[in-house]
């Protein structure tokens, strides 16, 4: 496509925070889609190697980490100088998303960022308890922070590609299956009415199902960590706790499972890393395959959205969880790292499209436990689309990079929705915005159950009546 449509208009200061893989893949994004002047444009990270790109593109880069001291002192300026009302694109990591935005409301700014990041001192900190490692308790502290600032400038918590995209894409499959199952409803308006929705589908969870495949030329050094977007970001949630929204229909916790005594209630955590925890799952073109656990914010915001109440009682929710296939280098670099007592790798790198070969992220949700069994909806974006479509993307940073691009739209046409998350914006207008840039994004139902892919010769503790149950998707 070469005559791109422009969705938007932007008259004053964009602050972009960090330009890692998605920073320098949105940044061309937002020159394309948001009528806007690039000199009004600063772009800040502590890594000046990129800083080239962002003036080509005829905005300012300027060399520096933003830090819990110093982050009012470097940002304010930029927010403040007008002409008009700032938006701030939080694209960094260790950079606290809640101080962020606070500072984001004082100054009338507006806000997007791609997952709730604290400041550095967090992730790594044996002094807290598991269950304040989790990102239930960092989506806890969002809500308290929705709530008390209230209705005011628009900030988008968590919109890139999961969380983020997949929360509309839950929504789309809600209403293919209600078609297929020739259920007749109404679109949905309301929060309320999208969990009856999903309650009366008989949906029992769904898998936020992605299976990386992209390869690279060169095969990953040992003891190199090799990812295809932040190794740091990776490494932070795999060493989380695993977590996932906690379904109604569940009967049994799973070892090592743990509930909240606070909070919304919606999700659980399991005492083991993310990344050493494996669950069985589903995708299009791989099929059956193992995911890791990690957590993610949206499995416990999509859980927490699709719950149906009676009065204070909960009497629907169901169990969401990521299942994640990273691409086969990121898979070892985990083996590697995890047999070595999860001690950081000294050397580390984000691969860029340029040093993939070839593959595709097969990134969609599998809704799973209603009369057509199971069904997945995604993007099956290659490389070779990837790079035709923008520049400085993966098939992973352009799934992302798209979903910030359509956040900070989405936001600029409701500029005054106060602190939301995905699961509250209009999935369709977003999908619109988004759909050019995740190639073929198909729906698929599968005969599939966890039960299919246990090996028999070990198979124990399965519940066989109902193959949705969480003890059949855990490896163990
Ligand atoms: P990256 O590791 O490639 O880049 C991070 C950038 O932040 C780097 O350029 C780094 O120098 C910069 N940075 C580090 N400390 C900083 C500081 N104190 N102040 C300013 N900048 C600082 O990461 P990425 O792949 O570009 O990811 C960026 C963020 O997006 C991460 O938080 C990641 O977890 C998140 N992410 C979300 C999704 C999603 O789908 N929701 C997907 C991918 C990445």
């Amino acid at each position: 496509m070469t005559n791109w449509p422009v969705h938007a208009a932007w008259n004053g200061p964009i602050v972009m925070i960090g330009f890692g893989s998605i920073g320098r893949g949105t940044l061309p994004l937002i020159l394309r889609h948001i009528k806007c002047d690039p000199k009004l444009i600063t772009v800040i990270d502590p890594d000046a190697s990129r800083s080239q790109l962002v003036e080509k593109l005829g905005a300012s880069f300027v060399k520096q980490a933003i830090t819990r001291k110093n982050y009012r002192q470097v940002l304010k300026p930029f927010l403040t100088a007008g002409p008009g009302q700032a938006f701030i694109v939080n694209l960094s990591v260790d950079v606290d998303s809640l101080d962020i935005m606070r500072l984001a409301r004082e100054t009338h700014a507006l806000y997007i960022d791609t997952v709730i990041e604290p400041w550095p001192g967090f992730y790594y900190n044996t002094k807290m308890s598991q269950g304040d490692r989790t990102n239930y308790a960092m989506r806890e502290h969002m809500l308290a922070l929705k709530k008390a600032l209230g209705p005011g400038p628009t900030a988008v918590s968590c919109c890139g590609a999961n969380p983020g995209m997949v929360s509309w894409f839950v929504k789309q499959a809600l209403m293919d299956i209600a078609k297929a199952t020739k259920t007749k409803v109404a679109e949905p308006t309301t929060r309320e009415g999208w969990a009856k929705l999903m309650k009366k589908l008989g949906v029992k969870g769904i898998h936020v199902a992605e299976r990386d495949t992209q390869r690279t030329k060169e095969p990953k050094p040992f003891g190199t960590f090799v990812n295809t977007w932040s190794v740091e970001g990776f490494i932070s949630e795999g060493l989380q706790p695993a977590e996932l929204g906690w379904g109604t229909h569940e009967k049994k916790l799973p070892p090592k499972g743990k509930r909240h005594k606070s909070g919304c209630g919606a999700a659980i955590y399991i005492e083991t890393p993310g990344a050493d925890t494996r669950v069985r799952t589903w995708t299009p073109t791989e099929g059956p395959h193992f995911g890791f656990l990690v957590t993610h914010n949206e499995a416990i915001s999509i859980s927490d959205y699709f719950t149906v109440r009676s009065g204070r009682k909960v009497t629907y929710r169901p169990t969401c969880h990521y299942a994640y296939h990273p691409s086969n280098d990121a898979v070892l670099s985990w083996v590697e790292m995890l047999g070595n007592g999860g001690k950081h790798p000294k050397d580390f790198y984000v691969l860029d499209e340029n040093q993939i070969a070839d593959g595709r992220d097969e990134l969609g949700v599998l809704l799973y436990g209603h009369k057509k069994n199971a069904y997945w909806y995604g993007s099956q974006l290659s490389i070779e689309e990837a790079r035709k479509l923008a520049p400085h993307n993966s098939a992973t940073g352009l799934q992302v990079s798209s979903a910030v691009l359509t956040g900070m739209i989405w936001a600029i046409e409701n500029p005054l929705s106060g602190i939301v998350e995905t699961d509250e914006m209009d999935y369709k207008r977003c999908l619109q915005i988004q759909t050019p840039y995740l190639g073929p994004v198909r729906g698929v139902y599968t005969g599939w159950t966890p039960l299919d892919s246990v090996v028999e010769l070990f198979a124990n503790d399965l519940d066989r009546k109902d193959p949705w149950q969480f003890q059949n998707i855990l490896v163990r």
